[in-house]
């Protein structure tokens, strides 16, 4: 008698091949064309919410909140997904919004993203349907999922600033208070500190020497937090936004971790050579990370 997961399995299996799954690397868009995914073969999912740039007149113009897009954080995204690539052979899954944010923020809850209009409603739930689905089968494929949410900020110090879900008030307490405080298990690497072990503080995880700020700052790009820069103070950072919070640091997404990453324009964003560099860069730096942490090598050629 066949148990009811095998079942479940031969009728996954039936239903897959009827209705192929797209092999990696494939872009597959909404009817609409709003929101784009691409499979991936890696253990890794970028998201671009804030590269879109139709303005349909069929949705209505956002009134509130923040309605400039992140200058070329789509073209930055598919370059990181591009340098992923030729260097492991395999390829991230992605998924972009194509609306510019005027339309449709997908950072943001539903009521504040679309404020009302049912076009721009249906395309953040094909966002958010497209996100779950990509982490889900990354996760079934590699026991754990690495979350990175792309964008670009206008902020005056050209830095990168690395969204944990964990603010500024939170980064500036000293690492002894902030490690005794538990707010790791709030961030987007509560999985991961779970994961490193108690040997591991949790100050270490996001700003000590072998930190994501750390790797990037050695790689030559300044970042927050890391060792040399391990609070904001009052400068303004970007702590993190809905989609890392809800995917990452969100106790019902188990085995997914990441960080929102809040790029600056000149020298990263500002035309290809340099998002080649910040792209040749991200995977230099993800490379020893994910190797230390999830055992997983991306130096490894398929
Ligand atoms: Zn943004």
């Amino acid at each position: 008698m066949p148990s009811f997961s095998l079942l479940v399995a031969a009728f996954a299996a039936a239903f897959l091949g009827a209705h192929a799954a797209p092999a990696p690397g494939q872009s597959t868009f909404t009817a609409d064309r709003y929101v784009e995914s691409v499979s991936g073969d890696l253990p890794i999912v970028l998201t671009a919410p804030h590269g879109g740039a139709l303005k349909p007149d069929s949705i209505a113009h956002r009134k509130e909140g923040v309605l400039g897009a992140d200058l070329n954080s789509l073209e930055l995204t598919r370059a990181l997904a591009a340098e992923l690539f030729v260097r492991t052979g395999r390829h991230p899954a992605m998924v972009a919004s194509h609306l510019h944010r005027s339309k449709l923020d997908p950072n943001r809850e539903i009521k504040a993203a679309a404020q009302g209009d049912p076009t721009a409603e249906s395309a953040w739930r094909d966002f958010h349907a497209a996100i779950r689905a990509a982490l889900a089968t990354t996760v079934a494929r590699h026991g754990f999922a690495f979350l990175i949410d792309l964008h670009g900020h206008g902020h005056p110090i050209a830095r990168l600033e690395l969204g944990y879900a964990l603010d500024s008030a939170q980064l500036n307490r000293p690492d002894t208070t902030f490690d005794a405080s538990g707010l790791i298990t709030l961030s987007t690497v509560s999985d991961l500190h779970v994961r490193s072990g108690p040997a591991l503080a949790s100050s270490a995880l996001i700003r000590g020497p072998r930190s994501l700020g750390a790797l990037y700052q050695a790689a030559g790009l300044r970042a927050i937090p890391s060792p040399q820069e391990p609070q904001p103070g009052s400068d303004p950072f970007f702590a993190g936004g809905y989609i890392v919070r809800t995917y990452a640091a969100a106790p019902d997404t188990p085995k997914v971790d990441g960080l929102q990453i809040e790029t600056y324009r000149v020298g990263v964003r500002d035309n290809s050579e340099n998002r080649a560099r910040f792209a040749r860069i991200t995977v230099d730096v993800l490379t020893p990370f994910l190797r230390e942490h999830y055992a997983f090598d991306l130096a490894a050629k398929k």
